[in-house]
């Protein structure tokens, strides 16, 4: 039996998620910017998805910008803004355990637009420290960005509390709530949160298709993808209306089922936990304070992840680490280390993330052969 437990990864698709787009990839393939039946139908379909997305985030339909994914909504919101941002407020604000999407952006405002960027650094539990972030917006900052859940952790960030701050000052605050769409409530309304970054593929939806909101008002924004004016001219090209389909009804699934989704999540955790227990393993797990229930970064000494992986995978288990290998030599988590962690700790953690459909018997069997493998390197070492 294959066990996937590399939900923060990507997940699988939500039955009702594939029926809803089956039409759109067959008989109903028309365009929505065609104003004959077949094309007035995909308008439907797409303002539909806008509609119910807009509904659950608690914003105007007029806010939520279709597109390809998180990436492509964290470069668009960050890039587009700073492009129409006056001189004297080019300084960047965010943090060091932000997804690559983020991070590689800053490099990129420093490097072709001359931005200073300021990287926070968490605490050691994993949370960014609210005041320091605020603190560092006052000086000249003409954007922040800041992540509603870290993917490797699960720690939840202060977003809330920053961007009610951030509300009335010149800053544009933008947040990427990848790994918290569909795990939390997620409620923008009145939150003085002025953009925000999703991807279809984390929440049962389908792979392709991602979700922009920008605040009506209180963002100049520089469009980076140009053309036919679709998406209010803030994203050129004919939209993925398959996927904005699926996106939407991943998202109405999990507003009604996400309290009892969270509840089971942390059910199957700690069964999880206690066959690592029961079988004596030696793990400690990184990040404490609040956390979203289904991430669990474990830390099992003297254990390489990248051993760990490979054992794992050739036992039928799908789990990932944060340490990234790169011309031969593997490089510790960043987030791991930006937590004050030694270099070992950041080689020697993985990353587990349940989902929907994982099962009890599933998880249970998951965390035996993990417990196996932890045991026999753990003794070769
Ligand atoms: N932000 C976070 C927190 C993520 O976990 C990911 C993906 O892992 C992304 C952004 C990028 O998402 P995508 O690869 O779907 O564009």
């Amino acid at each position: 039996m294959e066990i996937y437990l590399d939900n923060a990864a990507t997940t699988k698709p939500f039955r009702e998620v594939t029926d809803a787009m089956q039409p759109y990839i067959g008989d109903e393939y028309g365009n929505p910017s065609t104003i004959y039946a077949i094309g007035r139908r995909a308008r439907k379909a797409l303002d539909d998805a806008r509609d119910k997305v807009a509904d659950i985030l608690g914003v105007k339909s007029m806010e939520v910008i279709f597109c390809s994914g998180a990436t492509e909504s964290i470069c668009t919101s960050l890039i587009g803004v700073a492009l129409e941002t006056v001189d004297d407020r080019k300084r960047f604000v965010t943090t060091t355990i932000e997804h690559h999407a983020v991070l590689e952006t800053a490099h990129w405002l420093e490097k072709y637009l001359g931005w200073d960027v300021t990287l926070i650094s968490p605490k050691p539990g994993g949370h960014v420290d609210a005041n320091e972030f605020i603190d560092a917006c006052t000086d000249r900052c003409g954007l922040a960005s800041l992540q509603w859940v870290n993917n490797e952790i699960g720690t939840i960030q202060p977003v809330e509390e920053i961007a009610s701050k951030l509300a009335d000052t010149p800053t544009v605050f933008h947040t990427d709530i990848v790994q918290g769409i569909g795990k939390m409530r997620i409620d923008i309304d009145g939150s003085g949160i002025d953009m925000a970054s999703a991807s279809g593929h984390k929440f049962y939806g389908p792979k392709g298709v991602g979700i922009t909101y920008i605040r009506e008002g209180s963002v100049k924004l520089c469009p980076l993808i140009v053309g036919g004016g679709q998406e209010l001219e803030r994203r050129a090209g004919t939209e993925n209306v398959t996927g904005c389909v699926g996106l939407a009804k991943a998202l109405n699934i999990l507003a009604s089922g996400r309290d009892s989704l969270s509840e089971r999540l942390k059910e199957l955790m700690s069964r999880f936990i206690q066959v690592l227990d029961r079988a004596g393993v030696e793990y400690e797990i990184n990040g404490t304070g609040p956390k979203v229930h289904g991430i669990v970064n474990f830390f099992f000494p003297g254990i390489e992840s990248e051993s760990m992986l490979l054992h794992a995978d050739r036992a039928g288990v799908f789990i990932s680490a944060g340490s990234a290998c790169s011309s031969g030599t593997t490089q510790p988590s960043y987030v791991i280390a930006a937590m004050g962690h030694n270099k070992m700790r950041g080689l020697c953690s993985v990353r587990i993330s349940l989902g929907w459909h994982n099962t009890v018997e599933e998880v249970e069997e998951g965390a035996k052969r993990i417990s196996e493998i932890a045991i026999k390197l753990r003794g070769s070492t």
